[in-house]
């Protein structure tokens, strides 16, 4: 700020400030990642060094709480990019948070229902979604998860990519593979699919299920502790992956709520999982 504090004294940037946390009262990066912080700064996304018409430009502004307010001012003010990370350790709301969203879930909006059937399937790291997909899924089914995108494009764990390139080429695979199941010719192909995610808060869940129209909802939950024994057990891992696991675990089971009309399936409903 420095040089440019006097703007913020401003009769209208006290205006304008006002009408974005009305509009807005919660923190927009807390949201993406499920969480309700009350606002209480207007952030500049862009960041405006003297440009008057930047400055009061409100598609330039975002609600944030301090915290994450004083997190994207020290990246954008080193010229760097700013992305919130969710439960999956993959950067959430976008390739960037380019705009103001006054609805945190605008990134999906594009999404239309699935002209196949279509099983949603959610849970913490190492909850057994991907065993559970494997185990009750039709041969000819078509399965979207981010791990398997990210294995078969750069032969790493989703987890691991920390190249920008890299993660923007995996999600919009993701969301390439979404746009099939949105197409009528998707019938001929598979007789359903399956759509492996996080996706811990309700709010999430309610969202993708408005766009997507999905017939089940099932939601991987072998509990916490069990969870993290299965991350604790994965040796191949190593410690990096263990801890990046223990801490997501902790975080999607923070943030989880039920919701009517979803599947849990439990410690006892499981099969086997290794
Ligand atoms: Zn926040």
């Amino acid at each position: 700020m420095g040089q440019h504090q006097h703007l913020y004294n401003k009769a209208a940037w006290r205006k304008l400030r006002g009408s974005v946390l009305s509009a807005a009262p919660l923190c927009r990066m807390c949201l993406e990642q499920g969480r309700t912080t009350a606002a209480t700064v207007v952030d500049l996304i862009t960041a405006h060094r003297g440009d008057l018409d930047l400055f009061h430009d409100p598609e330039n502004l975002q609600p944030l709480c301090k915290p994450c307010h004083d997190r994207h001012a020290q990246r954008r003010d080193k010229g760097g990019d700013v992305r919130a990370i969710g439960v999956d350790g993959w950067p959430v709301g976008g390739i960037a948070i380019s705009k103001p969203r006054n609805d945190p879930f605008a990134g999906i909006r594009w999404m239309e229902p699935a002209t196949i059937p279509l099983t949603i399937v959610c849970g913490a790291p190492a909850s057994g979604k991907s065993t559970w997909v494997r185990d009750n899924a039709e041969h000819d089914a078509l399965i979207i998860c981010m791990d398997t995108i990210a294995a078969r494009m750069f032969g790493q764990r989703a987890y691991r990519i920390r190249d920008d390139k890299q993660w923007v080429a995996a999600r919009q695979e993701r969301n390439n593979m979404l746009r099939w199941i949105m197409r009528p010719s998707a019938r001929k192909k598979w007789s359903r699919a399956y759509y492996i995610a996080t996706m811990p808060t309700a709010e999430e869940r309610a969202a993708i299920t408005e766009q997507l129209k999905p017939d089940r909802v099932v939601i991987i939950a072998p509990g916490q502790e069990e969870c993290m024994r299965r991350a604790m057990a994965d040796k191949q891992a190593g410690d990096a992956r263990t801890a990046h696991s223990m801490d997501a675990i902790r975080r999607w089971y923070h943030l989880y709520r039920p919701r009517a009309g979803e599947e849990v399936i439990g410690p006892d409903q499981q099969s086997q999982v290794s």
